[in-house]
């Protein structure tokens, strides 16, 4: 494949820096890490690396917001109207935020201006609503003794959130974060991750243009293992708001067991699409072929496991093979590139090495399945037939490789779709409402698409069970994570 370029857009980087109190400053020691273009190979930035110390000095600004103010004197109407104003200001600086996910981690310029970037502005605009909408209930208790007595609770601000999140989807998923925690009233701190700082970094100075005071929410760029892990530990948090790797989150829920701090864990999936025979396959191809290769397969929620009915199998390899083969791979900018680069040669060596494995244990390789000659982490879309016990069907991949499962009955297809540790979401295709309903009863996942797949919405819950996690974020479910319920009882 020839290596064509794009000339691309350009955007001064955000200050490479920490970002605490609306200050821009150096990590302890001067130190940094590097930033690298994976679809160029090339340097694009050394950014602050902060410290236990920046990550202190971050909490206690955070902290003085949520008690001092002035944030925690603003009304909710007012948080509202900054929050729309920032859904207003990050949706008219879509290029620049796409542009930054683009050069870090190799995802489609246009995906992100047309997808990640409008919708991290709906998820500000959804939460923007609720600010001035946070109420409790009122009861009229029984009377106790010879006292009559009415009751209340109250939704306050959970306080100060340590939000960790991962570099696949940088911007979207600090939205997710940020706006229901500012809409209750709190404050943050973010941890974005090493392959992907510089979008949350600038999302954090349009909160800032949009009237957000300094210091309610602050930014540690760092490594995992330090800055995330003293973000994770810290005791002048509130809760840790993680989404990444199972292997992390697992090691932030048992720090967090010390401490009976809150956490939610959005962690990763392998999630199986169930094609049934009555499906329309026309309709449905497009979204099954969607689901294992857009954004080159590093995306959570993905359907890697493609579970059909034996009678329509050949059909759905076929439209995978066509969706492989139509695939323009290649520069993150250029409008005619359908996928980008893997995010950095650890991850590509992680997918060629399944890609292996899945080839060793007996699994039918029918596309794909190598790197693309050129510069920079490119892999080709891979297909495989193959079966459930599968370690390419077990374990997530991260990356644009499909197994086909073949199934004959509606049980069978249920119970391969539940034989897994994870549990984050499902797809379910098929013309038969009550079969798509009853199945849909019967998965053991947070979310079901039906005759479709995409982006979660602000307006609905998101979250995994099992080794996918623990809470939910968005919708009312996000309202009520960042605050704590206090019941009032009130004799009269
Ligand atoms: P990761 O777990 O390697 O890193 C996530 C974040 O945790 C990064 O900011 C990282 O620096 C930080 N981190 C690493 N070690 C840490 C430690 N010891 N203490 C505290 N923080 C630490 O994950 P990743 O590779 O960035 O992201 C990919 C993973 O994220 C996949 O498993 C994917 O499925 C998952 N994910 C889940 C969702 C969801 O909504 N469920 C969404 C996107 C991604």
């Amino acid at each position: 494949m020839t290596a064509v370029s794009s000339p691309r857009p350009s955007f001064d980087l955000p200050e490479p820096t920490l970002r605490i109190d609306g200050e821009h400053t150096a990590a302890q020691g001067n130190q940094t890490y590097d930033s690298f273009d994976p679809a160029t190979e090339e340097l694009v930035t050394s950014v602050a690396a902060a410290q236990p110390a920046d990550v202190d000095a971050a909490v206690a600004a955070a902290r003085r917001q949520f008690e001092d103010g002035p944030w925690s004197r603003t009304s909710g109407a007012e948080r509202g109207r900054i929050l729309t104003r920032a859904a207003d200001f990050i949706a008219a600086d879509a290029e620049n935020l796409a542009f930054l996910e683009a050069i870090e981690m190799g995802k489609l310029f246009h995906d992100s201006v047309n997808g990640d970037i409008p919708a991290a502005a709906e998820v500000f605009r959804h939460f923007a609503g609720w600010a001035d909408k946070i109420t409790g209930t009122t009861a009229l208790l029984p009377a106790f003794g010879p006292q009559r007595r009415f009751g209340y609770t109250i939704r306050q601000p959970l306080g100060v959130i340590g939000a960790i999140t991962p570099w696949n989807n940088p911007v979207l998923i600090a939205a997710w974060k940020l706006a229901p925690a500012l809409a209750a009233g709190c404050t943050a701190v973010v941890k974005p991750a090493e392959d992907a700082s510089l979008s949350t970094l600038r999302l954090v100075e349009l909160l800032s243009q949009a009237g957000l005071p300094d210091g309610v929410v602050n930014v540690v760029p760092g490594l995992g293992t330090v800055a995330g892990a003293a973000l994770a530990t810290h005791p002048g948090i509130d809760k840790v708001s993680f989404t990444g790797s199972p292997r992390v989150g697992k090691q932030i829920q048992s720090l967090a067991g010390d401490t009976f701090r809150k956490i939610t864990l959005e962690l990763g999936g392998k999630s199986a699409q169930l094609i049934f025979d009555d499906a329309d396959l026309e309709a449905a191809m497009p979204w099954i072929a969607m689901g294992n290769f857009y954004h080159q397969g590093q995306v959570c929620a993905a359907g890697t496991r493609v579970l059909v009915h034996t009678s329509i199998v050949d059909k759905v390899v076929d439209g995978l093979v066509e969706a492989a083969g139509k695939a323009q791979i290649g520069d993150p900018f250029l409008p005619t590139s359908t996928m980008g680069s893997i995010v950095n040669q650890r991850q590509l060596d992680r997918i060629l090495r399944y890609i292996d494995i899945g080839r060793d244990e007996g699994a039918e390789l029918v596309t794909g399945g190598s790197r693309v000659a050129r510069p920079g982490y490119f892999v080709e879309p891979t297909v495989f037939r193959g079966t459930n016990d599968l370690t390419i069907a077990r374990e997530e991949i991260f990356g644009p490789v499909a197994t086909v499962i073949s199934f004959d009955t509606v049980e069978e297809a249920v119970r391969l779709a539940n034989d897994t540790r994870y549990g984050l979401n499902a797809m379910v295709y098929t013309s038969d409402l009550s079969r798509a309903l009853t199945v849909t009863e019967k998965l053991r996942v947070g979310t079901v698409w039906v005759n479709g797949w995409g982006v979660p919405d602000p307006s609905l819950p998101w979250g995994g069970r099992g080794g996918s996690g623990i809470g939910r974020e968005l919708g009312r479910s996000g309202i009520e994570a960042d605050t704590e319920e206090k019941t009032v009882h009130v004799g009269l």
